[in-house]
């Protein structure tokens, strides 16, 4: 039981992944909230994070407080990966919950669960197995996991579990429509005007099995775009009927970042790791030093492989 591996450490610190999604920042907050009400030393850190994660419950409470002990890595694959490598090197001890495939089991105790559709599920399972407790702010940011790494109940591997944990949170008056909504649903109009440039950018190749469209860093600009605004933009080409994979690829400080997306017949975890990427079969993503075009094209030989 998850309770047996925690309770004889006081000093808790818990991170995630850099560039941090809504299952990162929910899985790091349900277990921040749950700690701190079994009255641990607990913080947390994460990366920046997208405006949109900001109603969620305990969020403004980040910043390392106590000596670290133990630490928790959630939702995060390997330790170049974690948004704080160097924090998770101090502490002697280590507890690694996660769903990805590739996940490395690079913590003393690691509850790796690659079939389920979030590690908020993960979390959720584990936390009601040792009769944790939870409460209805814990269960909004379990919920807000699920409900942003399947974009909506719409993809991922979403079984009866996920649906009971759906409904038992309910009953907890967990508003999973109103989540939904505020995480993948709503835009701005800031991000409504980037949905409509990477739309005209789209272009369909392979007899219109993959999707590729792209955003320039002055598209970015142009808007004033912030952190996360291009959210969804990748799974909106992965909609069109005929299409197996979707590309898209945007300009950032570091490089080009690419998002890749499948219904699932084409692994694009696969394909991140010839870039030294990875994710799920379904969604994948890297960043890579490269001309976009050159990435592009690279891309399409390398999923040409497996259509
Ligand atoms: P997204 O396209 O939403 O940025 O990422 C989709 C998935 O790919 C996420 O599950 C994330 O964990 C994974 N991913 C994105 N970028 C990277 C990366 O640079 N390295 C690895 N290993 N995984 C990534
Ligand atoms: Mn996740």
């Amino acid at each position: 039981m998850l309770n047996n591996y925690i309770m004889d450490y006081d000093n808790i610190l818990i991170m995630a992944h850099k560039r941090p999604d809504g299952d990162a920042i929910g899985s790091v907050l349900a277990m921040y909230l749950y700690l701190l009400g079994q009255g641990k030393r607990v913080s947390f850190v994460l990366d920046e994070y997208a405006s949109v994660f900001s109603f969620l419950p305990g969020i403004d409470k980040q910043g390392l407080k106590n000596d670290i002990d133990l630490v928790i890595a959630l939702d995060t694959s390997s330790i170049d990966r974690l948004s704080h490598e160097e924090l998770f090197k101090k502490a002697k001890h280590s507890i690694g919950i996660d769903h990805h495939p590739s996940n490395t089991k690079y913590c003393d105790y690691n509850f790796v669960y690659d079939m389920e559709p979030a590690t908020c599920q993960i979390l959720y399972y584990l936390f009601r197995d040792s009769d944790v407790l939870i409460t209805k702010d814990m269960g909004i940011c379990l919920i807000n996991g699920l409900v942003t790494d399947t974009n909506g109940f719409k993809v991922g591997n979403l079984t009866s579990k996920s649906y009971e944990m759906v409904y038992e949170l309910s009953l907890l008056g967990v508003d999973v429509k109103d989540i939904c909504n505020r995480t993948v649903v709503m835009k701005t109009r800031k991000q409504f005007s980037l949905l409509h440039k990477a739309i005209s950018n789209a272009e369909f190749l392979l007899d219109g099995k993959i999707a590729y469209t792209y955003l320039k860093k002055e598209d970015m600009d142009e808007v004033n775009a912030l952190l996360g605004d291009h959210e969804g933009i990748v799974d909106m080409i992965l909609n069109v009927i005929g299409v197996e994979v979707a590309i898209f690829l945007m300009e950032t400080k570091d490089g080009v970042m690419a998002s890749l997306r499948s219904h699932g017949n084409i692994d694009v975890m696969k394909v991140a790791s010839a870039f030294n990427g990875g994710g799920h079969v379904c969604a994948s993503g890297f960043t890579i030093d490269m001309e976009m075009t050159k990435l592009k094209n690279k891309l399409i030989m390398e999923i040409e492989k497996y259509l």
